[in-house]
């Protein structure tokens, strides 16, 4: 049988301040090696100081995935050596002594199959090597220190996965969530990050490292899978090891034997007090923690009427559920859905646009009450919002810039009606007998205004012309 779990590492990018010391959470903007001070670098006789909000923050990810949170945490030194740790340790979690990391066990429903969390802990981020040279004989490495010691959160799973697929879409929720309760940004590059332990058949279990992309992370299960059944099927033994992601070749490569948790002599790390999450301020997390995505979905369904598949993408999507929350009212929220998951979607599809993107929630609900009260046409806002997302300008503004208002004046509308009816006897005469035709006439009259008109006057005006 085939078994896969997954390792998340993710930022809580958040925060104002690392995990032990007040440097940036954010080392993002800085120079290399700015974001440093003597706690994350580790220097003698400094101490660590924890930051209460990544303990409220891990705690928060632990209840949104139906974990236990114990009233009592505790941090270890896990033990290795590597020139991005400047400690030769890192401070993390451990269940040794019972359930003592933010989140015991929790679960979370992926299609139809629930996939079991064993634990969430709280940890520091190690710095980041950097390599130069082209070649393999004048590479150097350099670290980067600037991240040693932000906080980051491990989330891991039971090997409860059947194939790729289903890991992928676990991430895909999982990074929806962790948006939606407004811990992390995932789309950083480096936030969220997997590591994927795959065995079949009972054999042994090989864990992939180092994989930055979920699309990769989907692939290298894949190939992993397709090795170790290679493997099995000639009969050779599958080796318990660390294999890395080398994401030029598409391939896992063997890079250490697995470490055992003896290796890193884990121990209670002595400079942090065991730390406790008061029952009282669990509570109140709890009563803070934003609407859950699912939740939000059946309400958009229920109350607004809007369709299941349109709900599913609305909600699940915190910068355009931010949007539709901030916009709507009980009138015109159906409106709005409709813009923004027909024709705004399409015009933000990348990071990049979304940025710099300047669409706001009251352009929405301008949007949608013009339509709604026949001062611009569908077709219209659809132009407008296109000129809105690039210009921020108000919608009144840009209907007057473009010329997108409908042709409300009844006499102007007349007028051209009676043009489309000298230019099309045959049809206004079928017409009579015929409702089909009249909607190819209304269709000729909206061409004349360039989609101006409102369709249902032109109807109504239309059928007293012909009469
Ligand atoms: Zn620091």
């Amino acid at each position: 049988m085939t078994k896969i779990g997954l390792e998340i590492h993710c930022q809580l990018t958040n925060l104002e301040s690392k995990l032990f010391c007040s440097c940036k959470a954010n080392y993002r903007q800085f120079e290399i090696n700015e974001n440093i001070c003597p706690v994350c670098m580790g220097l003698p006789g400094s101490l660590p100081r924890l930051n209460q909000e990544a303990v409220k923050k891990a705690t928060m990810i632990a209840m949104a995935l139906n974990c236990s949170t114990p009233e009592k945490i505790a941090f270890f030194r896990k033990n290795y050596f590597y020139p991005d740790l400047p400690k030769n340790f890192q401070i993390t979690q451990l269940n040794i002594y019972g359930d003592t990391s933010v989140g015991g066990s929790g679960s979370i429903v992926v299609g139809n199959k629930e996939i079991r969390i064993t634990r969430i802990q709280l940890e520091e981020d190690p710095g980041r090597l950097i390599y130069e040279g082209s070649s393999s004989k004048n590479q150097i490495t350099l670290v980067d220190y600037n991240r040693a010691g932000t906080p980051l959160v491990e989330i891991v799973t039971e090997p409860d996965f059947e194939n790729p697929k289903q890991v992928r879409e676990f991430l895909n929720i999982l990074s929806d969530l962790l948006e939606n309760l407004g811990v992390s940004d995932p789309g950083l590059e480096g936030a969220m990050r997997a590591d994927a332990n795959v065995s079949i058949d009972g054999g042994k279990k090989v864990e992939v490292k180092n994989i930055g992309s979920f699309h990769d992370l989907e692939k290298a299960v894949h190939f992993e899978l397709t090795r170790q059944e290679s493997l099995h099927s000639r009969e050779i033994e599958i080796a318990q090891e660390t294999r890395h992601w080398d994401d030029k070749r598409k391939i896992t490569i063997s890079s250490r034997s697995k470490e055992e948790a003896l290796d890193y002599r884990y121990f209670l790390e002595g400079d942090i007090p065991w730390v406790t999450v008061d029952p009282a301020i669990q509570e109140k997390l709890k009563s803070e923690m934003p609407e859950s995505i699912s939740s939000k979905k059946e309400r958009y369904v229920s109350k607004y009427n809007i369709p299941n598949q349109v709900a599913d993408v609305l909600s699940s999507d915190k910068f355009y559920s931010d949007l539709f929350e901030n916009s709507h009212t009980e009138s015109n929220a159906k409106e709005i859905a409709n813009i923004i998951t027909t024709d705004l979607m399409g015009l933000v599809d990348t990071r990049e646009k979304r940025e710099s993107s300047k669409i706001t929630a009251n352009h929405l609900r301008d949007l949608a009450d013009s339509i709604q009260t026949g001062k611009i046409s569908r077709n219209s806002a659809k132009n407008a919002l296109h000129e809105i997302v690039k210009t921020g300008k108000e919608l009144s503004q840009v209907i007057s810039d473009l010329d997108l208002g409908n042709v409300s004046d009844e006499s102007e509308l007349i007028t051209i009606i009676k043009d489309v009816i000298s230019e099309e006897p045959q049809a206004v005469e079928q017409a009579k007998s015929n409702s089909q035709t009249i909607n190819y006439l209304v269709g000729k009259v909206m061409q004349k205004t360039k989609g101006k008109a409102d369709p249902q006057l032109t109807l109504n005006l239309l059928k007293k012309q012909i009469e």
